[in-house]
């Protein structure tokens, strides 16, 4: 469902993702791992241009990404950053609703509908008259997942979903992405929690430098094949 073909992006002179390939399947789950400063954040947002790749081929459930194709192709999907972005002036339930009616023009009674899903699905439905500021860190990063959920995505993309979080609320998002992951929802996750790449990723990705430098079944963060994952993974415990 997504086809990256050589990509490269830059901030001005500076080269930060360099010449990456990646597939990735419908319903599939992929982590990404690597460094601070790597290219993980960039490579993501590059792909919906975010930040706008200077080379390279994106193709988005049977799109390419194009000027012409962007808002069409940004409408399929759900991004969930490190640190929530909510509307702190919204209710939760009109944080959800309002993208919905907006940007994917729903009628109010179908978006209220469909955001009264997503939040029963991370477990925050009585939550959804409270201001997110009355929140705490994990449920607001619970409301911002129900958020990308309730536009039904074709991908789900998370950078960092809980490295913001204090580690007691942790957990509880985990979980919440676990239950997501089985739903069948694609997902493309940034995140160095390796219990939870084990349990939940089809495959993960090493990122160093910018490039893709290994990948395979979770299996590899037992037995990684390069120096670099290794050194890596031995630096998060
Ligand atoms: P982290 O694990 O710390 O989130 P990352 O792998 O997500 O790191 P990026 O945020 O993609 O890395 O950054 C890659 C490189 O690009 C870094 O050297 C960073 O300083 C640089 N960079 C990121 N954003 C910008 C920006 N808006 N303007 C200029 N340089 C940037
Ligand atoms: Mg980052």
């Amino acid at each position: 469902i997504v086809s990256v073909r050589d990509l490269h992006v830059s901030y001005g002179a500076l080269e930060v993702v360099k010449g990456v390939d990646l597939d990735v399947a419908q319903g599939e789950k992929v982590v990404i791992m690597g460094p601070s400063g790597s290219g993980k954040s960039t490579f993501l947002r590059s792909l919906i241009w975010l930040v706008k790749p200077r080379s390279g081929r994106v193709v988005i459930d049977g799109v390419e990404v194009s000027p012409q194709t962007l808002m069409e192709v940004r409408k399929k999907i759900g991004f969930v950053f490190q640190h929530y972005n909510l509307f702190p002036h919204l209710r939760v339930v009109d944080n959800i609703v309002l993208p919905l009616v907006k940007v994917h023009k729903l009628t109010r009674a179908e978006a209220l509908q469909r955001a009264e899903e997503a939040l029963r699905v991370v477990g925050l439905l009585e939550k959804a008259r409270s201001y997110p500021l009355q929140l705490s860190g994990g449920q607001q990063q619970r409301v911002a997942i129900a958020r990308a959920l309730a536009i039904r995505p074709r991908l789900l993309m998370l950078d960092e979903p809980t490295s913001a979080l204090d580690p007691e609320l942790v957990e509880e998002v985990l979980q919440v992405l676990e239950d997501v992951a089985r739903r069948g929802t694609t997902m493309l996750i940034v995140t160095h929690e390796v219990d939870f790449a084990l349990d939940v990723a089809d495959r993960v990705v090493f990122f160093d430098g910018g490039k893709i430098v290994e990948e395979g079944p979770p299996d590899i963060l037992y037995n990684p094949a390069t120096e670099r994952f290794r050194q890596f993974l031995k630096r998060l415990h």
